[in-house]
């Protein structure tokens, strides 16, 4: 079924394969192998194998290539932010998110007409990537992930200060901390690195390849270490990250008494902490919350909002109260939490 949607944008159409920019004829993230396609990050959600040709960043380009090899895309295009190109009749524009390394927002402009597809984005500060941008417009493409007005993200640096905490009162004891293994696991590391602490870092490997892919981008991370190469007892005091299904796994036998710790958005539901195991809940994330959000909407000052990938209903009546207008637009095939 394809719905078209609204004045000013109505060369935007949400179809089966994703958001169809018709003047141009490629899609932003198409959830289907397209012809083009405009990829805004390379979360597995947004940048999928199996495209004829993709235009993004050189980062996302190489977070793809890393992931997917040949299947990357036939042809790849790079493109540095801020630097137009025009698509058929559309001109393009990458803007930095602040969401992962080489994350953008696509601003599309149309016969005087401006669209930015926000793609996942967040406002706090991040060591790893280039900071958000705010692009005024006639329409904003808004993720709602945390689109709930309980979800509000405290400074990233006081839950690394409980992580730390934790590692003095216990050094016979190893911290083993779940992170997602693009964006959340170097972020961490990088904000480790700013509170001082310069021991090595230990990981599990599946995180390896795209953290030394962001070391080889240059975002520096300090002394990072595969867990496999170290004897278990030499793990006491030490900080292991691991991706999110490894900590409740057998896998994490391998660590000394290990307090179970996991940096997430989701971790300010403190039932779903209890249920994964989770002793040391961190709320970071790298989705914008609530306060986030709707501060970027009055910044961006869009007449109209379409809201996407979350909590569409609470977000989309808050930014109805203020007088813009806004629907949810409902993009099939986005994970609500597969990567935050
Ligand atoms: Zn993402
Ligand atoms: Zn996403």
């Amino acid at each position: 079924m394809v719905s078209s949607l609204p004045k000013p944008a109505s060369w935007l159409r949400v179809e089966p394969g994703g958001l169809h920019v018709v003047p141009g004829d490629f899609y932003v993230d198409p959830v289907r192998p397209a012809d083009r396609a405009v990829i805004t990050h390379g979360h597995a959600d947004h940048a999928r194998p199996g495209n004829a040709s993709v235009l993004a960043t050189d980062q996302t380009l190489a977070i793809m290539r890393a992931r997917y090899g040949d299947q990357a895309g036939a042809s790849l295009q790079a493109l540095a932010y801020h630097e137009p190109v025009e698509i058929g009749e559309v001109s393009v524009r990458l803007v930095p998110a602040g969401h992962v390394l080489g994350s953008a927002q696509v601003v599309l402009e149309y016969r005087g007409s401006r669209v930015v597809v926000s793609g996942d984005y967040k406002r706090g500060a991040d060591p790893t990537c280039a900071p958000f941008e705010p692009v005024p417009c006639d329409v904003f493409i808004t993720e709602a992930t945390f689109g709930l007005p309980v979800f509000r993200h405290p400074p990233a640096g006081d839950e690394i200060a409980k992580l730390l905490n934790s590692v003095a009162l216990f050094p016979e004891r190893s911290h083993l901390v779940g992170v997602y293994s693009l964006g959340k696991c170097q972020r961490v590391i990088a904000l480790l690195r700013q509170a001082g602490y310069d021991r090595p870092i230990y990981l599990h490997g599946a995180l390896i390849a795209l953290t030394e892919l962001y070391q080889r981008l240059g975002v520096r991370l300090g002394d990072v270490r595969p867990m496999a190469d170290v004897a278990k007892g030499d793990l006491r005091g030490e900080i292991v990250l691991a991706p999110p299904s490894a900590i409740a796994d057998r896998w994490s036998r391998r660590l000394p008494d290990p307090v179970v710790c996991a940096a997430s958005g989701w971790m300010r539901v403190r039932q779903r902490a209890r249920q994964r195991g989770v002793e040391l809940p961190m709320i970071i994330s790298d989705h914008a919350d609530w306060d986030e959000l709707l501060a970027t909407i009055d910044e961006v000052d869009a007449p109209e909002v379409w809201v996407t990938h979350g909590r569409e209903e609470a977000l989309v009546h808050q930014v109805s109260q203020s007088g813009r207008r806004a629907q949810a637009l409902s993009l099939v095939g986005f994970e609500e939490d597969a990567v935050d």
